[in-house]
């Protein structure tokens, strides 16, 4: 049923999934859009009482889910694929209400979301033979943990709960997933499409504030938290995860380099930089947020990024025209105009952008800014906005040192024609991602995840599932020996 608050239409057809049932619960939440800084729709936020509920409904749902075979558990995640499918207008517009990224870049988010689920469920975790001498043979298998808490932030609900959801389900785990308060309307859509799709309790989905995170991470029933935001608040789930040692992957910030040699051609590259910089308006872990460009190419590629800024519309992202969306929320919108403006008080030269418009939506143009000092806040912090700073080199040990200096090490990139040398170059950011002529890329095949405080542990790939199973050692001696 929809609501008329003032003359704004509110929806409010939104519900926790908890064992199977679609649930109200007692608390709401008001959700933003992000383009008008409207409330327009409003959904359930779960207690400590529908937390358990969904924790208990999961930990009964655990023995028969894990007793089936990948394969079948492989088939349930392709048919979920495909029904989500069928409501895929949808909810890419729902996703475009809510978290404010152009349409263009909503149905992307869902395509490669429904790509790497459908790519995750065909990769094996076979068991390892470790030793064969005849009489005593030791394998190594994988067990699923139990229960798995999915804690996922703002920027990209929809593929993060996804491929949370399909790599916890796909290795035998049953699970409960919090999306973030400010984009929790998508998540909650995937859980009706759940709700047909899975036995009661393998998927349970509520929404809440950052309480329930904590409360999700502490909670004695569940086994394992995958997190997926700010490095800060990966702190606070590593501590509230420490009574249970549970098992956790981190997947945190970023403050990524690229690093731009002097053979590279700035009409070739300067498309594919600008994109990596401002895709979901700058809102992505693994954006590209500091460029070092080598002296001998730094006016010819600053000319070329600044027109690809110059030429991208930013609006409402429901309007198919416009490459840019707004902030997310307004405490993003206010951090990244601060360190804005600190960046410019600090001396630096605004190359194209920097009007900060006077009309409602969390909008900003896409920036580029010279002149930046090496330890202003834009180059030390992740900015996580539309505003990237582009710096000057002559060597490329200084060019490293500066890259890698930072507690961030999520990915990073080097541009150039010399694949060979880009690639040596590319070996020595302290990253988990390293690309060369690429940035952003991510697969199913492929493990992703960060160095130092960007994470711990990996998603995706077969080394991603394992971190979703325990290792169990079976030894066998037969008895004659
Ligand atoms: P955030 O850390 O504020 O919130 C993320 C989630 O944690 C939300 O659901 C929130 O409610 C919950 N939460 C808050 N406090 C908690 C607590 N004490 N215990 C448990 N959960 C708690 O992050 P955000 O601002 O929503 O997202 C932006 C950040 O996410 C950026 O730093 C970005 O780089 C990062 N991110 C990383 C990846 C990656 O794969 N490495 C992907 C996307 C986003």
């Amino acid at each position: 049923m929809a609501v008329r608050a003032d003359d704004i239409e509110i929806r409010d057809d939104f519900a926790l999934l908890i064992d199977g049932e679609l649930v109200t619960g007692s608390a709401t939440l008001d959700v933003i859009n992000p383009a008008t800084e409207q409330i327009f729709a409003r959904c359930p936020a779960g207690t400590t009482f529908e937390l358990d509920a969904a924790v208990n409904a999961a930990a009964r749902a655990f023995p028969a889910w894990s007793a089936l075979g990948f394969s079948e558990r492989a088939d349930f995640v392709k048919r979920y694929v495909i029904a989500l499918g069928e409501r895929y207008d949808e909810l890419a517009e729902l996703l475009v209400r809510e978290q404010g990224k152009p349409i263009a870049q909503a149905r992307a988010e869902l395509d490669s979301s429904f790509r790497l689920a459908n790519e995750t469920v065909e990769l094996e975790i076979p068991a390892e033979q470790l030793v064969d001498s005849g009489k005593h043979r030791i394998e190594l298998h994988y067990r699923p943990l139990g229960v798995v808490g999915i804690i996922t932030p703002w920027n990209a609900p929809a593929a993060l709960a996804l491929g949370g959801l399909g790599a916890a389900v796909y290795t035998g785990n049953t699970c409960v997933i919090k999306p973030s308060p400010y984009t929790p309307l998508t998540t909650l859509k995937l859980g009706e499409v759940a709700r047909e799709i899975f036995p009661d309790g393998v998927v349970n989905i509520v929404s809440g504030g950052d309480d329930l995170g904590r409360t999700l991470s502490e909670h004695p029933g569940v086994q394992k938290i995958s997190f997926t935001g700010s490095v800060a608040t990966g702190k606070k789930v590593v501590v509230s995860t420490a009574d249970t040692l549970k098992r956790f992957t981190l997947e945190l910030g970023g403050n990524d380099p690229a690093i731009v040699l002097e053979d590279s051609d700035p009409q070739a590259i300067a498309k594919k930089i600008f994109f990596a910089c401002f895709v979901n308006c700058g809102q992505v872990c693994m954006a590209i947020k500091r460029i070092y460009v080598h002296e001998a190419i730094y006016e010819g590629l600053c000319q070329a990024l600044a027109e690809e800024a110059q030429s991208a519309r930013f609006g409402n992202g429901l309007d198919p025209d416009n490459a840019l969306g707004p902030l997310q929320n307004e405490m993003q919108f206010r951090k990244v105009v601060e360190i804005f403006k600190d960046t410019i008080d600090g001396g630096a030269t605004v190359l194209s952008g920097g009007e900060i418009p006077d009309r409602p939506g969390y909008f900003l143009p896409p920036t580029f800014v010279t002149n930046v000092a090496d330890d202003s806040r834009l180059v030390t912090e992740e900015q996580f906005g539309p505003i990237v700073p582009i710096m000057r080199f002559t060597d490329i040990d200084d060019a490293l040192r500066r890259a890698n200096d930072t507690r961030y090490g999520l990915g990073g990139s080097v541009w150039t024609k010399d694949t060979a040398r880009g690639k040596k170059i590319a070996a020595r950011l302290e990253v988990g991602t390293a690309w060369v002529n690429r940035h952003r890329a991510i697969s199913a095949y492929v493990p992703f995840g960060g160095a130092k405080e960007s994470g711990i542990g990996r998603q995706n790939s077969v080394l991603g599932l394992k971190g979703y199973m325990e290792p169990q050692v079976i030894s066998v001696t037969d008895q004659d020996s």
